[in-house]
């Protein structure tokens, strides 16, 4: 019973992986199709001209005949050969656009998941099992884009060779032949039919077992693969190029290149070829030479009783000889398909996650009076698998157009605060409300149109300035470049030989070029200007500018910001002066809340603390 369920699961999750590979490319099954078709039809045509020629020289001998039969055996042959090598070539081109299109399925996945799913160490660790998976031995969605055309071809192959030998148990024996008469008894083929279907069973359980054997290793190759993938490529980086250099880090990891002995020659997998591996998959080998034998014995006498000529003979062996390999190439890949079940469950589990975040269906109406007033209410939330609260009872309104700063020692709170805003987490308790009405009623892609948020560990991609700061390849240039300079990077742009299409960094062109981390923060900056949405959110916006350039934005904040609610989160408390409410975060809450001079007079209170911690440094420094 169970094994039937687990053989119902293992076509279940083939039968699914085909359907999901189909939808990323529509012409690869197809193809395959009709590429294994070919390839197992064609050793039959040898096999079928050959018969046809040997047959005409050992009876009439007729020359024109026989050039007839040469001429169509190669003509055909030359045909099949050469359309077999054009859908071959064709089959690898597939193949690896197939590989490039699974990749983008997981990319896409990845994109897709909810924010708090990427936070959780398990689901980083299934994708990267499951690339370890494919790695090793392509195991999981691509073992079933390579074993369809095997599947395909062996059950062709197998029809084929049983319609090439039905006259070799129907052709009888004629009567003069003596005692070979008894080859007509119908018992002989049946015997040698279950000789075949035996062996060929024998011969695949002994190939799947030795298959089988994979799957045991699959831990010992997954380190080694995870070993390998980091340390084998560490040279690669450039950004750690300077450590290696400076603290000798390859003697910390050449260990791991020497004895990666996973893949060795020596290593387990290695050893297991060797031994127990190995001797499965010879015996499997072997036991069908028993088939071969049989056949030969079988045809032969029926020949030499008179059955049939000597032509035929070639046709039979060739043609049994060919079915008893794909019985049991057929009952190899069983063995293979069950392996690659348990690889399925887990590209499965992971292209299964469920978006858990709720989707509402209301549309936040677009004003053109930017009124979205928000509210915390009695806000908590913990991270995904943490324990400690990182928010706790917060509760905060913000009018709209306002300046909002946020601050507070690290670990606080702040960014965290943030991120609820923009619905990349869901509190476990409270609400958060826009325009009165729970976030999680909105559309989210809707909702998120409302915010620009510049975070502190913002990344622009190796793409033309003006691409990354638009966000698309087709943008206003000049609204672009109004809102580079308002940033403070229009000097920098001026002297920019491409200016908006200057490629950023160097990975993907020799003319990119390398910005430093207060250029990049000014081109993130930016960004969320030209956004123009009404929020606009900055965390920690200036910390890699040097002074001049952080009192330049400063200078303008307003300039900048225009009517838009301003959300800005900073260690530098001279910088928040300027806002008109300052929330100060401690420990998850918000401890006080009001307007810089007003919080500086409370001399008990946390921002009184922190103000004179950093003013005590400046004022040392005067004196
Ligand atoms: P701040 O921005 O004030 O420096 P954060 O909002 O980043 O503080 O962090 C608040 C608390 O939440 C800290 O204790 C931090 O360790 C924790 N925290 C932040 N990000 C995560 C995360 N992804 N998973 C678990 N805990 C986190």
């Amino acid at each position: 019973m169970r094994e039937k369920g687990a053989l119902r699961h293992a076509v279940a999750a083939h039968l699914r992986a085909v359907r999901v590979l189909h939808k990323v490319s529509p012409r690869f099954f197809s193809l395959r199709t009709f590429s294994s078709l070919f390839s197992a039809v064609s050793p039959y045509v040898t096999v079928f001209f050959s018969a046809r020629i040997l047959r005409e020289l050992a009876t009439l001998r007729r020359v024109d005949v026989l050039w007839r039969w040469v001429l169509a055996g190669v003509l055909c042959v030359g045909v099949v050969t050469a359309l077999g090598a054009v859908l071959q070539r064709r089959y690898e081109t597939l193949l690896s656009d197939l590989w490039g299109r699974k990749e983008i399925l997981f990319i896409r996945k990845m994109f897709s998941l909810d924010f708090s799913e990427l936070d959780k160490q398990e689901n980083h660790d299934l994708r990267a099992q499951i690339r370890q998976n494919e790695n090793w031995a392509s195991w999981g969605l691509m073992k079933v884009a390579y074993v369809y055309g095997d599947l395909v071809g062996g059950v062709i192959g197998l029809l084929s060779g049983i319609a090439l030998t039905v006259s070799l148990f129907t052709s009888p024996v004629p009567e003069t032949a003596g005692w070979l008469t008894a080859l007509n008894n119908p018992l002989f083929a049946l015997l040698l039919a279950f000789l075949m279907v035996s062996v060929s069973i024998l011969a695949g359980k002994l190939i799947a077992a030795a298959t089988k054997c994979w799957s045991g290793a699959a831990e010992e190759a997954t380190l080694g693969n995870r070993l390998f993938g980091h340390f084998g490529f560490i040279g690669l980086y450039r950004e750690r190029a300077a450590d290696i250099r400076m603290y000798n880090q390859q003697n910390l990891v050449s260990a791991y290149w020497d004895t990666n002995s996973s893949f060795g020659a020596d290593g387990p997998i290695g050893r297991m070829a060797r031994g127990k591996m190995g001797v499965y998959a010879g015996l499997g080998v072997c036991v069908t030479t028993l088939i071969t034998g049989s056949v030969y014995v079988f045809t032969c006498l029926k020949a030499w009783g008179g059955a049939f000529d000597v032509g035929s003979i070639t046709q039979y062996v060739g043609a049994a000889s060919a079915m008893i390999t794909n019985i049991f190439s057929l009952i190899g890949l069983m063995g293979t398909l069950e392996t690659n079940t348990g690889f399925l469950d887990q590209t499965f589990a992971f292209l299964d996650i469920p978006n858990a975040m709720y989707q509402g269906s209301l549309t936040t109406e677009k004003r053109s009076d930017r009124r979205y007033d928000i509210e915390f209410r009695d806000v908590s939330f913990k991270y995904p698998g943490s324990d400690t609260w990182a928010l706790r009872h917060v509760d905060l309104k913000f009018k709209v157009g306002r300046r909002l700063a946020i601050v507070g020692e690290n670990g606080s709170g702040k960014t965290t605060f943030i991120k609820l805003l923009c619905r990349l987490y869901d509190p476990q308790e409270g609400q958060i409300l826009l325009n009165g009405i729970d976030i999680r009623k909105y559309r989210y892609d809707d909702y998120m149109k409302l915010f620009s948020v510049v975070f502190q560990d913002f990344r622009l991609i190796a793409q033309p300035l003006g691409d990354n700061v638009a966000g698309s390849m087709e943008y206003d240039r000049e609204r672009v470049r109004q809102a580079l300079t308002d940033a403070g990077f229009g000097d920098r742009l001026d002297s920019m030989p491409q200016g908006l299409d200057t490629m950023l960094y160097k990975n993907l062109s020799d003319d990119g070029v390398e910005i430093s981390g207060g250029e990049a923060q000014k081109i993130a900056i930016a960004r969320a200007l030209y956004k123009d949405a009404p929020f606009i959110i900055l965390d920690e916006p200036t910390a890699a500018l040097d002074p001049i350039a952080e009192a330049e934005i400063y200078g303008k904040f307003d300039e900048i910001t225009g009517d838009k609610t301003a959300i800005y989160i900073s260690h530098r408390l001279s910088s928040c002066k300027f806002c008109d409410e300052i929330a100060v975060f401690h420990q998850g809450r918000i401890v006080q809340q009001g307007s810089h001079e007003a919080l500086l007079a409370d001399e008990s209170g946390k921002y009184h603390e922190l103000w004179t911690a950093q003013a005590q440094y400046y004022t040392k420094e005067k004196e």
